[in-house]
């Protein structure tokens, strides 16, 4: 059923609602095609099995769906969150309380960043409250990011775009909603799996354009000093793509310019989301 997102209606005993109970994605459109749902949608399927949900429908269908709605929605470009829910139920924590996994998909047009932040780059801070491994949520993505609202709410206090995430030992994990990497010399570093990141579809699509391009890279634990030394930051998200960083807490990065290996990645990049003809975001600003 296609609704109006102010007309759709969920249960107040929808478990996403009460406890967390869902995962999600996000997805964005390039000339009205969701770029890599496929790899969204094994993402999602990883973390409802994660937390034990089970799919409502097969991934094609679901595929199939998501395009409808695209498609009504008549918006040039689209940002697409795409939720599953246990479902709903009497209250209490026993999964098997729940009937039906639900599923909803909510288009809207997409909000693209100015082009002066990836022409001129942004600052970031670090959160200071430490974040824990959460081995039950490992990879997957569940729908509690309030570390990440917190996160964000400081980095905003604070004038910057974005907040670096910290993990116990002082090692950056990723931004609130973004990957995080880093150039030394001719290296191109971020941090692993493992860490306890969310392993996103735009990290891995840099990671084969850096190797396309030649660049050496290094998946390995990145202690905040190295970041706050790195020759070049950039973060990295479905929505924002490749955005440079050109300042971590107080400390410059790369003479407060973004780098040419950031350029470079994220000209690779909208080669192959099909934007090759459009001029980069950072060359739409004329002075
Ligand atoms: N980390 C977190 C915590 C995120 O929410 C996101 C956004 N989905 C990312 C990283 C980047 O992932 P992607 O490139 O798949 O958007």
């Amino acid at each position: 059923m296609i609704s109006k997102p102010e007309e759709a209606k969920v249960s107040v005993y929808d478990r996403g609602f009460l406890y967390g109970d869902s995962v999600f994605e996000t997805i964005r459109t390039y000339a009205g095609e969701p770029f890599a749902l496929d790899e969204h949608l094994a993402r999602l399927e990883r973390s409802a099995a994660r937390v034990a949900i089970t799919p409502p429908l097969p991934r094609v269908d679901f595929a199939l769906e998501i395009r409808r709605a695209i498609r009504a929605a008549r918006n040039p470009e689209s940002y697409v969150r795409v939720m599953i829910t246990r479902g709903t139920g009497p209250m209490g924590l026993d999964t098997g309380l729940a009937e039906q996994a639900l599923r909803v998909v909510l288009v809207e047009p997409l909000q693209s960043l100015p082009a002066t932040v990836y022409r001129d780059g942004v600052s970031v801070i670090t959160f200071k409250t430490r974040r824990a491994a959460d081995e039950v949520a490992q990879g997957a993505k569940v729908s509690n990011y309030l570390t990440s609202m917190m996160a964000l709410k400081e980095a905003r206090a604070a004038g910057a775009h974005e907040a670096l995430i910290l993990d116990g030992s002082g090692d950056v994990l990723e931004g609130t909603t973004s990957n995080v990497f880093i150039v030394e010399g001719a290296t191109l570093s971020t941090p692993p799996e493992e860490a306890g990141i969310l392993v996103g579809i735009t990290r891995a699509h840099v990671l084969e354009t850096a190797h396309e391009l030649g660049v050496a890279v290094k998946i390995e634990r990145l202690p905040l000093d190295r970041v706050r030394r790195a020759d070049e930051v950039f973060i990295t998200s479905t929505l924002r793509e490749i955005v440079p960083v050109i300042q971590v807490d107080a400390q410059p990065i790369g003479g407060h310019v973004p780098g040419r290996t950031t350029h470079a990645i994220h000209a690779a990049f909208r080669r192959k989301v099909g934007l090759a003809a459009e001029p980069l975001p950072w060359e739409q600003i004329r002075d």
